[in-house]
């Protein structure tokens, strides 16, 4: 599956000047005043398609999910993994296109805005009801249920593709009628919306407690104010400060790479310590004494890299347990970027625990009485040595080819 990245096309909220974003940047630089600004935002992006419709004809949009990330299917053979790139009506409406096809691609998109014109109708589905439709198979006869899967989503956007209405559909892009059959006495205006009430906030890159600028790569969820050595990230209402930990690095290591440390409540299986995790997983190793007074953490990777390799990730970290003392600030150093939300790393637990629970099948039988609860987390940096192909991180053994997260951004 070919997989892109849309361009937004929008104005720098200080001195006006038109800017192009990539869909993953977070930190917008104006190439005229300079200023910088940082994209807030609570949930999800909304984007609408630039339309080309005639002014007298009554303008519509529907909301499609984006969704971009990794789906993982475990079974008794293993686990299956996969890259997504998929796009879902988030309406139930029959007749519409079921998806938003090659459109959001090749146009540069604008964000959602109060002062849009046309009939914006509200999403009826949740990204879940839109994404497991379009994984099921599709056969004739009874509907058969999605086998068991989780999706970790990198990217997760909301985009209004327009239409009109002139005895027929019509591609408000393309101005050509569409194919398919719409409900009889369809009245686009009695779907429930209405104009939009989202707008993009933009915040200032100053820390909250010192007023420094602070830092971050374009497409970082986190920025790091160099002067308290403090990390942050964008909430509702501005900045929100993060638990940040590093393990110390040696002389040669030139990168931290971000990893989240999770805490959670597992319901439905015995995982009060690590002890309970290293009999679950059936290690070779010896039980020590003290083991059974140590938490369980979850560890995953923070940035985005190939399924496959963040899912052995999660496990190895996870089994490995860094128990080492951390300093409990952002390292002095180069950083990579943040680029998974949290939120998503705690998809990525459960499927991390098919992967190492034996017997499989018996877990995999009762998997979904089973629920992972977080209840903390923070953010680790780890010191990585740079050789010819690949970063090393010698103290946990870690590994990660060069090109693997060079690629990552898209894959
Ligand atoms: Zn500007
Ligand atoms: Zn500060």
């Amino acid at each position: 599956m070919r997989s892109y990245n849309l361009s937004i096309e929008h104005q720098c909220p200080q001195c006006g000047a038109p800017a192009t974003l990539e869909e993953t940047d977070r930190l917008f630089s104006c190439a005229y005043c300079r200023v910088r600004s940082y994209l807030g935002v609570r949930d999800f992006f909304r984007y609408r398609i630039p339309e080309k419709v005639p002014e007298a004809a009554p303008l519509f949009f529907i909301p499609y999910w984006r969704f971009k990330g990794m789906l993982f299917s475990p079974g008794l053979e293993g686990i299956q993994h996969r890259f997504l790139d998929v796009s879902a009506p988030a309406v139930a409406l029959p007749g519409i296109p079921p998806s938003l096809g090659f459109r959001s691609q090749a146009l540069k998109l604008h964000f959602v805005s109060p002062d849009a014109r046309g009939h914006f109708v509200r999403p009826q589905r949740t990204l879940d009801e839109a994404v497991e439709r379009l994984l099921r198979p599709r056969r004739r006869g009874p509907e058969k249920p999605v086998s068991p899967h989780f999706r970790i989503g990198e990217t997760v956007s909301l985009i209004y593709a327009p239409f009109y209405y002139k005895k027929g559909l019509f591609d408000g892009v393309l101005n050509r009628p569409v194919p398919g059959r719409l409900p009889d006495a369809f009245e686009p205006a009695a779907l429930p919306g209405g104009r939009p009430r989202w707008r993009i906030r933009f915040l200032a890159c100053l820390c909250p407690v010192c007023g420094w600028d602070m830092t971050g790569q374009r497409d970082s969820l986190v920025l790091h104010c160099d002067n308290c050595s403090a990390a942050w990230k964008a909430a509702a209402n501005g900045f929100k400060r993060l638990r940040v930990e590093h393990f110390p690095g040696a002389p040669d290591d030139t990168l931290f790479l971000p990893f989240w440390r999770i805490r959670a409540d597992v319901e439905g299986m015995r995982l009060d310590s690590y002890q309970d995790l290293v009999r679950t997983a059936n290690l070779p190793k010896a039980v020590q004494k003290g083991l059974e007074t140590l938490p369980v953490f979850f560890w995953t990777p923070a940035f985005k890299i190939r399924p496959a390799r963040f899912l052995r990730l999660t496990a190895q970290l996870t089994l490995t347990a860094p128990f080492d003392a951390t300093v409990a600030r952002v390292p002095k150093g180069r950083l990579h970027a943040v680029t998974l939300p949290v939120k998503e790393a705690v998809e990525a637990l459960m499927p991390a625990l098919t992967t190492f629970v034996k017997p499989r099948k018996a877990f995999l039988e009762r998997l979904d009485r089973i629920r992972i609860r977080p209840i903390s987390f923070s953010l680790v940096y780890f010191p990585f040595t740079e050789s010819p192909h690949e970063w090393i991180q010698r103290r946990f053994n870690i590994v990660i080819n060069k090109s693997a997260l060079r690629l990552a951004g898209n894959l």
